[in-house]
């Protein structure tokens, strides 16, 4: 795998807690990520916000949704800021790119800027999901995955691929191997990610990993092509 978009939610940054953000978590990641650059892969990470807003969550009779959806793009702002940052003083050199316009924190994503870093081997991280209000990052992944011709998206996640049923509720629940578009757009039951992030992919032939994150190696897994967590394509 040539180039590859992992998506990581904000929980995940948020650590144990699932809230605000955890150096510690980031850490290892730049880590992960360095070992994935260094095989030759390129990495666009698309960070969620969920560690801090999500738009469904706070829209509410005084909050609109369109409000409470900036809010969320800000709040994967503030995940790719720091996650930059971490990256940066883990020696792996990166860019932050933002669909949300706010040039005093980091420059806005335009697919030119992005091929730039890569052909200096920068990871991008990528902030502000589709930089549209109503979708979710998981949209904003398949999106850029698509523009920035990446082979695949890297769904990041607790669990090690895709269950029909919740595996922390039902341990005898069992993991797919693989799905197909149709299978995950349609079975309800399958939640991991949004049906409009997974009809795009489907429409546009991109594959997509769902695999756990916090193993130690499972990134440069992903870029070996070796066969690791729900293959969904
Ligand atoms: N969001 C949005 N448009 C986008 C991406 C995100 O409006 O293209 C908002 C939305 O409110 C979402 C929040 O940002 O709930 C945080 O993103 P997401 O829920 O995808 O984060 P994750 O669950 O991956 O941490």
């Amino acid at each position: 795998m040539k180039r590859i978009l992992l998506k990581i939610s904000g929980e995940q940054l948020g650590g144990k807690s699932g809230h605000g953000f955890d150096v510690e978590v980031a850490k290892w990641l730049a880590k992960e990520v360095e070992e994935a650059i260094q095989m030759g892969a390129q990495m666009a990470v698309m960070v969620g916000g969920g560690n801090f807003v999500r738009g469904e969550e706070i829209a509410n009779g005084d909050i609109d949704r369109v409000t409470a959806d900036n809010a969320g793009m800000l709040s994967t702002l503030i995940n790719a800021i720091l996650l930059g940052d971490v990256f940066k003083r883990a020696g792996v050199p990166v860019a932050v790119l933002s669909n949300v316009s706010a040039p005093q924190i980091a420059d806005d994503f335009t697919y030119r800027r992005a091929l730039n870093h890569f052909s200096k081997d920068r990871v991008v991280i990528l902030a502000g999901g589709t930089g549209m209000p109503l979708v979710t990052t998981d949209t904003g992944a398949v999106m850029l995955a698509l523009q920035l011709k990446c082979d695949v998206v890297a769904k990041a996640t607790k669990v090690d691929g895709v269950y029909v049923e919740d595996p922390i509720e039902n341990p005898k629940a069992h993991r797919l191997e693989s799905l197909t578009y149709d299978e995950a757009v349609t079975n309800q039951n399958i939640r991991v990610m949004d049906k409009a992030a997974l009809g795009m992919a489907g429409d546009n032939h991109l594959p997509i990993v769902v695999f756990e994150l916090r193993k130690d190696g499972n990134v440069t897994k992903i870029v070996r092509d070796e066969k690791i967590g729900t293959k969904i394509g």
